[in-house]
């Protein structure tokens, strides 16, 4: 017998015993599972049950004939298979049974291979139908996916015909468009674009219809609160062709918000003097702002290190500092001179920011600076520092001569120390550059209190060294006097936690006390009182070393 599949159940009812079971075994061989039942009755339960795809009967037989259960049958499920085997030959049972779309009609005794290849007819529909039903339950799944991803997707997808009428719409478009399905139905996307781009349109759909391919392309549209939606398109032609698929994005906002960020960057190319360097500190971008004050180019600019507008008046130490706190991705802060292209200089206050990339990594360097030329100028007119107030070196510069030589007039003694704060790169480090300069205000302010003489002088020499210059009455005085200063300071309780003499700021000093009479040169008296200061620091710091007895 050749192979073939068998099917999953089968009905058969007889009232013969001897019949029932010699076609009970021949039916076996057709299905899975075999249900057999004596009468009409017996065997509708035995259908309700097990819906069975094939039913096999008799047609006469007590409680329920099998035409009835055939009836009935059918009325639980159109789809059944019914075979009928009887002894009758009767033509009104025949008549019955195409009337009830019997599928077979076997007369007994059951000529068993007519039986045979009515089963394996039924059978092979039955599987055919089966298959179907699968594929049908396939297509029904995959569009209900489709229809789900339609229905949630947020980009706008619609089906146009190939004059860009509105064929179908997702709910996304539906609602930023403003329109139902049914009134877009109603309109073409043309109708719907903004003048300007109306031929645009019309042109890349006609490409995809000619060229078959996927398009990209731009366009605004009118909402129906005549709002203007600024949609990215992808094109392709439907598979039948006649109809063309849209999927859109709305970038609108993205559009705002980057003609916003071009405008911002032009004010801030005009405007600001920035500019960013890799991390060898090689210029990648320059602000017009920034061509402007150092007199060059974009061109000239980029591809260059920064000192293009280094000012041989900048000592190198600057820059080791500068270096050394950005490549610890810290901010550094200060005063730069420059010169330009000119050979003209220039001041500027300059920030200088470590840039990261998206994944967090250091990619180089932005600087911002600002044009303070002309504060210096002011201020080199000035006597004033202007953050601590004490007289600046250039006041000091003016006076030392003079009070040296008004001093050996008056045969007077004078003493000269230099401060330094104590690890103050440690203290910006820690606290920052701003704590830094309100330490600097504080330490001043409290070294003022104590200068109430004419003759003394306090002056801000350099970043964070400040110079004493007064006339004590003797040399013990001078070094009580600078012994308090110190003591004053630390009292000031300033957090330093990375002092290591103290847990606050403390300041040391070096100290002349000398009758000026002996003073030949303000300027060695400076590298003198200098080399003192680095003695203090060398032996431990917050205290003075002086030329006097015992130092
Ligand atoms: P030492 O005890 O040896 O003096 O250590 P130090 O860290 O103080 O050493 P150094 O003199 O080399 O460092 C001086 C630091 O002072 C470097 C600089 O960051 C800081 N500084 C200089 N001028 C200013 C300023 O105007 N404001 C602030 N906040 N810091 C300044
Ligand atoms: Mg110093
Ligand atoms: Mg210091």
């Amino acid at each position: 017998m050749k192979q073939f599949k068998k099917i999953e159940s089968i009905l058969y009812v007889e009232d013969e015993n001897t019949v029932r079971e010699e076609l009970a075994e021949f039916l076996e061989d057709f299905c899975e599972v075999l249900y057999i039942a004596g009468d009409g009755v017996e065997g509708l339960k035995l259908f309700n049950t097990h819906q069975p795809k094939i039913v096999v009967t008799d047609i006469k037989m007590p409680k329920m004939d099998g035409i009835t259960l055939s009836k009935e049958i059918f009325k639980i499920n159109q789809e059944s298979h019914i075979i009928f085997t009887t002894a009758f030959t009767d033509m009104k049972y025949l008549q019955d049974a195409i009337e009830i779309h019997a599928d077979g009609y076997v007369v007994k005794p059951v000529d068993l291979s007519l039986l045979e290849s009515m089963l394996k007819k039924v059978i092979r529909i039955e599987s055919l139908q089966h298959e179907l039903e699968k594929k049908k339950q396939y297509e029904l799944k995959k569009k209900a996916e489709l229809e789900t991803i339609l229905a949630t997707t947020l980009d706008g997808i619609a089906i146009l015909d190939l004059n860009a009428n509105f064929a179908y719409a997702n709910n996304a478009l539906e609602n930023l468009l403003g329109y139902s399905l049914k009134i877009l139905k109603q309109k073409s996307a043309i109708d719907l674009t903004i003048k300007e781009d109306q031929e645009g349109l019309k042109k890349v759909i006609q490409e995809v219809i000619n060229e078959k391919n996927i398009k990209h392309s731009q366009i605004t549209l009118l909402s129906k609160d005549n709002k203007k939606i600024i949609l990215s398109l992808s094109l392709a032609l439907m598979p039948d062709k006649n109809r063309v698929l849209l999927s859109t994005k709305d970038i609108t906002q993205e559009i705002h918000s980057h003609k916003k960020i071009i405008e911002y960057i032009n004010i801030i190319d005009e405007n600001i003097i920035t500019s960013s360097t890799d991390l060898d500190g090689v210029i990648t971008y320059a602000s017009e702002a920034f061509c402007k004050i150092s007199g060059y180019t974009k061109d000239e600019l980029i591809g260059k290190k920064h000192n293009i507008v280094r000012n041989p008046n900048v000592e190198e130490a600057l820059y080791e500092e500068l270096w050394d706190t950005i490549s610890q991705d810290k901010v550094w802060m200060g005063e730069i001179q420059n010169r330009d292209k000119n050979k003209v200089d220039y001041w500027v206050f300059v920030k200088i920011y470590p840039a990261f990339d998206e994944d967090g990594k250091k990619i180089g360097y932005t600087s911002i600076r600002h044009d303070i030329t002309n504060l210096k100028k002011v201020e080199e007119l000035s006597i004033v520092d202007g953050l601590t107030k004490a007289y600046n070196r250039h006041y000091y510069n003016q006076i030392i001569q003079k009070y040296i030589q008004s001093a050996k007039r008056n045969e007077e003694l004078i003493a000269f120390a230099i401060f330094d704060i104590d690890y103050f790169k440690q203290y910006n480090d820690t606290y920052g550059h701003q704590k830094g300069d309100h330490a600097l205000q504080a330490v001043v302010k409290s070294m003022q209190e104590e200068l109430g003489r004419a003759d003394d002088y306090l002056f801000r020499l350099g970043g964070e060294e400040f110079g004493v210059l007064f006339k004590p009455s003797s040399a013990e005085k001078s070094i009580t006097f600078i012994k308090q200063l110190i003591n004053k300071v630390e009292s000031l309780k300033i957090e330093h936690k990375k002092n290591t003499i103290s847990s606050y700021v403390t300041i040391s000093a070096g100290l002349i006390c000398e009758k000026a009479t002996l003073i030949d040169d303000n300027e060695i008296l400076y590298k003198k009182v200098d080399d003192l200061l680095y003695k203090a620091k060398h032996q431990g710091r917050n205290q003075v070393a002086s030329n006097l007895v015992g130092d």
